[in-house]
């Protein structure tokens, strides 16, 4: 069959799901035997999400080829089971960046290269390309933002320029939010409307809208919806909040959303399947034992909210691994600041099962993790560093067990004595120059792991491939010292140049990793390295 494009627009306002929606839609059509992949267009000049700062973006989710890209992308990665890389993802930066580029190799022919049509077609053939690398028989192309605002609107050009091209293999779907005004008490469909009529004035109608909402939608607004947005009563999908994200393709598919899409392009489903995520389903309903896990990060908070999009890898990681082991992780968010101006605080560390440091960045909080982490190695309670929170476990080691002075990270202190996480040598020079888009240590790579370590047991493989995202690391001068007290070097890289895991033997779970595994968690297969660490929490 020939490439089915699907593209996925937000209507009323951001933050409504969209991009969990896209991925819904791209699993249950997956679930109907087809082959699925999806695409994240960003509206900002940011040619990467990787100079962005959590708070103002949310995670910046690191490919397997070493992109770093919108949270998003994790999200595909995770409903669809596929590793999706750098060619999926782009920005408005990124498209202007190869226009440009190729208007100074002379690939235009001469030609006076314009915004429409250089720049929307760049975005097709971005879009093609990808759906021929994945080989999709659908390919889901989510864009960033809202109908009606300035920044998307030559993403929705090249809609209406790549359906004219080929009208029977393009659909749009709008998610848009209808809300619920408590002093009036009834779902209103009029912003969603207005959104549609903005759409059509692009010269685009959606074929489906997936209602976001407090409560699922009733007969009355649907038919709303029908006569003032030009679809079928029945293409006005309900997608009520839910509890659990996982859920949504399930609630989807209940209401026929693949058959629909598939009959929309003539086709029929080929199987019927998406048992394995009801399975799943059904167990955690009935799971009602709790484990108590902090996360000692710093990017939650924005004003008076609190943003755990920082983290969501994270999040998800925990989660998988706690349905793996039949718990309901409880997560608790720990401001390590804290620690710093009230040292007893740190107490309260013994009511969790479970610590978590996350990746991170400078020097705020810094000497609080680092207080989070000795309590944890010195009370038997479990702990998993990442990155970030593996260097800081490696200068906790250094200071309270080697004994060492005045130890720090360079990124933290360039100036301190005993530098145990110090910039890798390729690194120097970027920093100095201001390089700083797109070049740290980034994507995977291997990793081979000691056969005594409590990761090979988890992993139950010698040879590992993870994600990276950093520009210091574990510095070598150090390692005799540390190991002869104790500390292991669970995993190098196979050049054994790289320290990518430390671990502490004789501690019921003490894992600090170089690279991310959260990013490679999926419902259904935890990370191993979670999934073990959710399991000492327990005992
Ligand atoms: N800031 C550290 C580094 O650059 C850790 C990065 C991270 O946690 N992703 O090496």
């Amino acid at each position: 069959m020939t490439h089915k494009f699907i593209f996925v627009v937000g209507g009323v306002m951001s933050g409504v799901g969209k991009g969990v929606a896209s991925a819904s839609i791209g699993k249950v059509l997956q679930s109907k035997g087809y082959k699925v992949t999806a695409i994240k267009i960003d509206p900002y000049i940011n040619v990467d999400a990787g100079t962005m700062n959590p708070t103002e973006h949310g995670e910046v989710f690191v490919t397997d080829d070493g992109d770093e890209t919108d949270q998003d992308i994790g999200n595909y990665e995770r409903f669809l089971d596929q590793d999706i890389n750098s060619p999926n993802y782009m920005t408005t930066g990124r498209v202007y960046l190869s226009v440009i580029q190729r208007e100074r190799n002379l690939e235009y022919d001469g030609k006076c290269v314009e915004v429409v049509p250089h720049v929307p077609e760049e975005v097709i053939n971005r879009i093609k390309k990808a759906a021929d690398l994945a080989g999709a028989d659908f390919t889901i192309i989510e864009v960033g933002g809202t109908v009606g605002e300035y920044q998307n609107i030559l993403f929705l050009e090249a809609i209406r320029i790549l359906r004219t091209e080929i009208p029977d293999d393009v659909m749009t779907i709008m998610v848009s939010y209808l809300p619920i005004p408590s002093k009036v008490g009834e779902m209103k469909t009029k912003p969603t409307q207005n959104a549609v009529r903005t759409l059509n004035s692009t010269g685009i109608f959606p074929s489906f809208i997936l209602c976001r909402s407090a409560m699922p939608i009733d007969e009355i607004r649907r038919k709303k919806l029908a006569t003032f947005c030009n679809i079928p009563k029945d293409n006005a999908i309900s997608a009520p909040d839910v509890d659990n994200i996982y859920k949504i393709p399930i609630n989807f598919d209940n209401q026929g959303l693949g058959d629909k899409i598939l009959q929309s392009f003539n086709l029929s489903p080929q199987q019927k399947d998406l048992q394995d995520w009801r399975n799943l389903f059904n167990k955690i309903e009935k799971l009602d034992k709790k484990v108590k896990i902090g996360i000692a990060g710093k990017y939650f908070a924005t004003g008076d909210f609190t943003l755990a999009d920082s983290y969501i890898s994270v999040i998800e990681a925990i989660k998988h691994a706690g349905w793996a082991n039949n718990v309901l992780p409880e997560l608790i968010w720990l401001n390590t600041e804290e620690y710093e101006q009230n040292p007893g605080k740190i107490e309260e560390l013994n009511k969790f099962s479970g610590i978590i440091v996350p990746g991170g960045f400078g020097s705020r909080g810094v000497e609080g993790k680092i207080m989070a982490i000795q309590y944890c190695r010195e009370n038997n309670i479990p702990y998993l560093g990442l990155c970030y929170g593996m260097q800081l476990a490696t200068i906790e080691f250094a200071r309270n067990v080697v004994g060492i002075e005045d130890v720090n990270s360079e990124e933290v202190n360039p100036n301190c004595k005993n530098p145990v996480i110090h910039i890798m040598p390729d690194q120097k020079k970027k920093v100095a120059d201001k390089d700083m888009g797109g070049t740290m240590r980034l994507g995977a790579y291997p990793c081979v792991l000691n056969e005594t370590s409590k990761s090979f047991e988890a992993y139950g493989q010698k040879e590992i491939s993870e994600r990276h995202r950093h520009r210091y690391e574990f510095n070598n001068d150090y390692r005799q010292q540390m190991t002869e007290k104790g500390l292991l070097l669970a995993g190098l890289s196979p050049d054994e140049n790289l320290v990518e895991i430390i671990e502490i033997p004789d501690h019921k779970f003490f894992v600090g990793t170089q690279f991310h595994p959260e990013f490679k968690s999926r419902p259904l297969k935890p990370h191993p390295l979670f999934r073990e660490f959710i399991k000492a929490a327990i005992n």
